[in-house]
Formats: structure tokens, sequence, C-alpha cells
């Protein structure tokens, strides 16, 4: 048989369990024809590289990524970052750059509310520095802000204005009034991100441009885009260059898309969007059948929804869904043929998710086929663990976030529960199928989009000084519990097959496998036995999209 390019001599790791190792393979039409030993290549006549002992993975697939968000926030001024000692220390530095830099229409920060040492912000205060233009204050983490009058004035948010989601997306209240601070959903569009509605096809392009050429760099050939909440307007506009790009065959990533829905009482109408989604945006590297949904929020900020009340407030927060709506939403998307991704941090939205599927199995049976997974998994209640395998719910961790100080989180945790974080093993070894990503949104340097930095923590629960990551965000000790840490073997397989069963294209994508897309990777040394610390700097050499090397 004729073939295009012929590869012998590799030590490849296929990410597939019924050939899991091959020294040869054979590409024709961008797709494998041949995959195992170099005995089997007498029948391929063709263009023939002896790699001399290299290794061979598939493409990496980043399985919860934001690909429209960092869009808006390449164009987005977020402001100045401020690190302050205290609330009255953050208003004299805020004060004195406005003083400096008088006449501005929005002033815009930075703040991690860790600098306020427990003192919460209010719109008087803010009022008080600025009360002539509008003043923003954006959290670290994005899912919170705090703004003065102006702002609230412009947005009509007054006392009356309902919660977007009560308990989880909301206006922070004193007394009945309102204090400027907006939590998770009432955070977003259009209060941060209405300047980027605006911006013409080459900008977007061109942000998208950066996004591509690091993927095509590091090796990372498919996505799940984990969604924009807020604003489907400007996601959508994404997703119409993505398409564009697709068609002049300027897209060397593919891209699977999702649909964010807010709310359980906005279902029926989400639904509609997604499935206007998913035949409006079907180019051959853009596909989108998946619905997005927030369960909760973050830790930090307390919206995280948990079954243990947090230690210092003593609430559980809140979920978007109850498992009844989880239920009957996946009987409506079981019809339409659509998938289901949620963000759940804490061990109440997770475990709403699980009840919400067994309610719907029982139901349903098998004929329910609705692929399900739950993200960033932060905190588990124990006798949730086994539920991801014997149900089939997809369990998806950020693994460079698998390091940090238990002693910040014991603040709202308690000891115990802070040093029981990510316990990705554990739910690897009940059978759950576990998939990687990297959970970015913003482009940056693309520093934390690096996924040999997922797979060096993933590895050792560690960020240290050999890291490939900013400085600020090493750490001096492993991540409690040691023995969640996975080996490079569970870490390439949730890189790859798991992610390509996540997205629904397993047939297609994730494992060196004749039939499938020709994407892999030729890397100089072997990362099977590479070192665990400084992972993080390895790098592709050659990467192959659809049998074309892109890099
Ligand atoms: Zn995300």
């Amino acid at each position: 048989m004729k073939a295009d390019k012929i590869f012998k001599n590799a030590k490849i790791f296929t990410s597939d369990k019924n050939n899991p190792q091959a020294s040869a393979l054979v590409v024709k039409d961008g797709k494998f024809v041949y995959v195992g030993d170099e005995s089997g290549l007498s029948e391929y006549e063709g263009e023939v590289t002896d790699l001399g002992g290299k290794f061979i993975m598939p493409g990496i697939i980043d399985s919860h990524v934001h690909v429209t968000i960092p869009v808006g926030y390449e164009y987005a001024d977020m402001g100045e970052r401020i690190e302050p000692n205290g609330k009255q220390e953050a208003l004299d530095m805020m004060a004195k750059y406005i003083r400096e830099n008088p006449g501005e229409k929005r002033y815009r920060f930075i703040l991690e509310k860790k600098f306020l040492k427990g003192e919460d912000i209010v719109k008087e205060d803010l009022d008080a520095i600025c009360p002539d233009a509008e003043l923003q204050i954006q959290e670290g983490e994005g899912h919170s802000i705090w703004v003065n009058s102006k702002i609230l004035e412009r947005h009509g948010i007054t006392d009356d204005t309902p919660d977007p989601i009560p308990g989880l997306a909301l206006y922070v209240r004193k007394d009945g009034h309102v204090t400027g601070n907006c939590i998770e959903g009432a955070a977003e569009t259009p209060i941060i991100f209405d300047s980027s509605i605006d911006l013409t096809d080459e900008q977007v392009d061109a942000a998208l441009k950066r996004w591509i050429d690091f993927s095509v760099e590091y090796g990372v050939c498919a996505v799940f885009d984990a969604g924009l909440p807020g604003t489907s307007q400007f996601h959508e506009k994404v997703y119409k260059r993505l398409a564009e790009l697709d068609k002049q065959g300027k897209l060397p990533v593919y891209v699977d898309g999702s649909l964010v829905v807010n709310a359980e009482r906005d279902a029926k109408e989400g639904l509609n969007e997604v499935k206007r989604f998913n035949r409006e945006y079907d180019t051959e590297h853009l596909k989108v059948h998946t619905m997005k949904i927030f369960m909760d929020g973050t830790q930090k900020i307390h919206t995280a929804a948990m079954v243990t009340p947090y230690v210092d407030v003593g609430t559980t927060g809140a979920t978007a869904f109850s498992a009844e709506g989880i239920a009957e939403l996946l009987k409506d998307l079981n019809e339409a043929g659509l998938d289901l991704h949620l963000h759940t941090v804490g061990e109440r939205a997770s475990r709403t998710v699980l009840d919400g599927f067994e309610m719907a199995k029982k139901e349903m049976g098998n004929s329910l086929k609705v692929r399900v997974t739950c993200a960033h998994l932060e905190i588990e209640d124990d006798s949730d663990l086994d539920r991801f395998a014997k149900l089939g719910v997809i369990a998806n961790f950020t693994p460079w976030w698998h390091s940090d100080d238990p002693r910040e989180s014991a603040r709202w945790l308690g000891d115990e529960r802070s040093r029981k974080q990510f316990r990705c093993k554990t739910l690897w070894d009940t059978g759950a199928l576990v998939a990687w990503s990297s959970d970015n949104i913003a482009f940056g340097d693309f520093i934390t989009w690096n996924p040999y930095l997922g797979m060096e923590v993933g590895m050792t629960r560690l960020r240290t000084d050999k890291t490939r990551v900013q400085e600020y965000n090493r750490t001096a000790a492993v991540f409690p519990p040691e023995d969640e840490r996975m080996s490079i073997e569970e870490m390439l397989l949730g890189y790859t097959i798991n992610g390509a069963i996540q997205l629904g294209i397993e047939d297609i994508k994730g494992s060196i496998t004749a039939g499938k897309d020709a994407d892999f990777l030729v890397f100089d040394n072997d990362l099977l036995t590479a070192e665990k610390e400084g992972f993080s700097y390895n790098k592709p050499k050659d990467v192959y999209f659809g049998g074309k090397k892109v890099n």
C-alpha cells in the first residue's frame, strides 16, 4: 500500500489499551493506517523516517479550558493589581492612583481578598475615594467584584434587584442594602465584559492566533472549551471566527465547544440555544454538543457548595440546579443527543449532579446516553467517591492546582478536610474515567496552560523552584494526601484517550490506533522515564495534526 509517512524505530506510547506499545506507525490521508512493530511495515511504501528510539505519544487533549473568555480579556483593561496590607491600605493605594490619574471614566483594580485580612470593602468606602467616576475592583479569582455606587446606578442595581441565583450568584446585602460586592453570576457581564462586545474580527483573530500558536508549539491537539458565563453574544462571536478560521484551514486544533446555561429556570431556553449552536457551528475542527453549567462557585469566597458547612462562616453555599432539575435536564439532553459539563468545586455540587444522574438513570436505564462530566472536584464527601465509577459520571481535574498550602484552606475547611482535597487517585482507582485539564481563563504568557506543568504537579503535588511556573505559584511541601499522586502513564492517559472519551471523539482521536486521526507528538527524550520535578520543561520536537507537521 502506498502511504504518506512511515515512522520506525520509535518508542510509541499509544494510549490504546489493546495495543499499548509500538515501534512503528504509518500515516495515510491524515490517519494512522498501521501501528505496531517493524515487521508489519513491509506492506507499506512511502517516505520512511528512522526516529532513532525517540518517544511518540498521541496529541494532547485539554478537556476543560476557556477559549472565548481570554479573547475578551486580551482587550479588556482589568486595571492595576494591588497587594495592600489590609483594607485601609487598599483604599489609600486606590485613592492615590485616582488622584494621580484624574479624568478617567472608570477606574479598575484587581485585588485578592486575602489582602483585606478579613475586612470587607463596601460601596461607601469606594464612593468616598471615587465619588464622580466609576470604580470597580475585581477579586483575583475573577468570581466576584466590588463596585461603587456609580456602577450600581449605571446597571440599575438597587436594593430591590433580585439575586440572579439566590445563595450563589448574588448582590451582597447588609441590613437589606446592597453593599457593592457582587458575587459569581452577579459579577459578570455587562459589568466586567461590556467592552469586549465591540471587538473587530481582526482583533478576535489576533488573540486566537496567539492561542493557536501556543497549542501547536506544545502539542495540544484538542480542547474542550468550557464556555463563558454571562455573555453568549461575545462567546458566539468567537465561535464564528473559529469556524471561519477552520474553513480557511487555519485551525490546527480541534475545539469542542459548549454553551453556558446559568440557572435552572433558564434550562429550556438554554437547551434551544445549545441545539442552535450544535446546528450552526459544525466545521471539521469545531463542534458544539455540550451544555455547561456552573453548579457552584469557589471556596475562597464561600460560594463552593458544601455538604459540611464552612468552619469560619457556618454556611454551605448553594447550587445552580437541584438534583431534580439535573434529572429533568438529562432527559431533555438525551432526547437532543447532547452532553453536559459542570463546574463542581464543592462536595454538594458534585453530589447534586450524582443524585440527579442517579434519578435519571433509574427512570431511563441504558437509554440514558448523555456524557456527564464534573469538573474541578476540589473536595468530595467520602461517601460520594465511588459513585462516579458506579454511575459512569466523568471526573475532570485540573492537576496544576494539586499543590497548595493546606493551612490556607484550613481557615474555612478546618484542618482535616483541608488535607483531603483533589482525591484524583482514589477516584481513578475506583474505576472512574478521569480526564485532565488546565482551566485557564486568560492567555497571558500561557505558563499555566502548559500540559506538562499539569503532568508534573499531578505526579508530585508540588511546585518547586525546578518547576516552570511563576514564583508566586511555588509551594514548599507536598500537598496532602500524598497518595493522591499519579503515575506518568496515568497522566498521559488522562491527557489523551480519557479526554477523547469525555469529548465524545474517542472513535477519531485520543490514541495512536489504526483508523484514527494522525495527531501525534515526537519528543527527543522519553517522557516515561523523565525526571518528575521539572517535567514542566518538556516540549515536543515535532507536532503532527491530521498527519501534517504543524509546528
Ligand atoms: Zn473553567
